[in-house]
């Protein structure tokens, strides 16, 4: 195993010091450190964070490979700073059952740039009808603990209750896409004043704050985990933060693309900025961030979701929702809380790591623990290339936008999966 000496290196926005990493462990921290063997990287400047981890990317393997594959998914979030992703189950065929999450897990740990963590699905098929094998997947070589049909909602009230009380016995947790399918039949965007203006059907805020309600009440019925995918709406923080205040066992993440994308994109017709759910206001944008801020909302998690050309490029009504998030993520995040490294090692690393039980990620770099770590360089500025990502997608809302920060290394268990900015394989 190689050795790695970061100098004059900020670890979480501290002073400069050195950072010694040697078989596959963070070995010193300190200033004036020596190692002759090691490789020294010039941290100069730099921020180094805790790896970050993703609670919510589509990798679309196995089924979809011409959008994305475990391996190109997995080298796009070393590039954005990852050392963790939770892969969601809506794949081909579907991630629900032990065959499949181990087959994702094993893809993952063959690629070797992140650990990929598979989240496996609550019903068969995605269909909403009946529960998957949970306890197959949990049992399996994958260790699932996170079950989502993200995609979809689970709308049956009935069946969301009973994956509660099922994952309850082993502390699982149910990521919850939430929204209301009657409320949002044939929906292209927001439904607001710009939907009307453009006459394009909308998704109306109630529909996800509707589930959320339902959901914490269940929750807090059950007294089970309740995690929400991609929070959107003011309202949904308030029912958050009121769920809470009780002591629900609940968690929420908010994508980077809500933070700063408002649902004036759809003006441009332009299916790079169709998603589910849909971009929404300059409120909603205002909301979201104070809850990232005080906590009500615990993570960013990217929704990262590669689509092929043919998916995206056309008409707006035909295209799929989603957008790539894993290579712009922290710079949204930097651009959006500005260098406010404890905050985001918080909501980027720290928090999802503990949600979804990774040990060893989320941990800051001090002497002993695993090397999993990210070093950022945030006086950078990057105009972000489409043709240049790593994804084997094109479908970035932040095409030719120039973004604050850049990842100059990423480090999985001490190796490099990212040097000098560059992918190492
Ligand atoms: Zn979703």
């Amino acid at each position: 195993m190689s050795a790695y000496l970061i100098t004059s290196v900020s670890v979480v926005g501290g002073p400069p010091t050195d950072l010694l990493i040697r078989d596959g462990l963070v070995a010193e921290v300190g200033p004036g450190l020596s190692a002759p063997d090691a490789t020294v990287v010039d941290g100069t400047g730099l921020v180094a964070l805790p790896g970050l981890v993703d609670l919510h990317t589509h990798l679309r393997e196995p089924g979809r490979e011409d959008a994305e594959t475990v391996e190109s998914g997995s080298r796009a979030a070393a590039m954005g700073g990852y050392t963790a992703v939770c892969a969601m189950a809506n794949t081909s065929p579907v991630a629900d059952t032990a065959g499949v999450v181990e087959q994702v897990w094993r893809l993952g740990r063959e690629a070797g740039l992140v650990d990929v963590q598979p989240i496996g699905a609550v019903t068969v098929g995605l269909a909403g009808e009946r529960l998957a094998e949970l306890g197959a997947m949990a049992d399996s070589a994958a260790r699932v603990r996170i079950f989502s049909d993200d995609g979809h909602c689970v709308a049956d009230p009935k069946l969301m209750r009973r994956a509660l009380e099922y994952v309850k016995a082993f502390d699982g947790i149910i990521a919850q896409h939430a929204e209301e399918p009657r409320l949002t039949e044939g929906a292209q965007m927001h439904e607001g004043e710009v939907s009307t203006r453009l006459g394009l059907i909308g998704w109306p805020a109630v529909a996800e704050e509707a589930i959320i309600a339902r959901d914490v009440l269940l929750t807090e019925h059950v007294g089970s985990r309740l995690h929400v995918c991609h929070v959107s709406t003011a309202g949904s923080v308030e029912v958050l933060r009121q769920a809470k205040a009780r002591g629900v066992r609940v968690t929420a993440e908010v994508t980077p693309h809500h933070l700063l994308l408002t649902d004036e994109r759809a003006e441009t017709y332009d299916p790079v900025f169709k998603v589910n759910p849909p971009l929404r206001t300059a409120a909603d944008i205002a909301a979201l961030r104070a809850a990232l801020a005080d906590g009500v909302i615990d993570v960013i998690a990217t929704d990262h979701a590669p689509h092929a050309v043919e998916d995206k490029e056309c008409e707006w009504a035909y295209a799929r929702p989603g957008m790539l998030g894993l290579e712009t993520a922290l710079s949204i995040a930097l651009d959006v809380l500005g260098p406010e490294w404890d905050l985001i090692a918080e909501r980027m690393s720290r928090t999802p790591a503990r949600i979804a039980g990774l040990t060893g990620h989320g941990v800051d770099p001090a002497p002993g623990v695993p090397a999993n770590l990210t070093v950022v360089d945030p006086a950078a500025r990057r105009t972000i290339e489409p043709a240049e990502l790593a994804s084997r997608s094109r479908n970035t809302p932040y095409a030719r936008m120039t973004l604050p920060g850049r990842i100059v290394a990423t480090f999985l268990r001490g190796e490099p999966t990212v040097l000098d900015g560059k992918a190492v394989k």
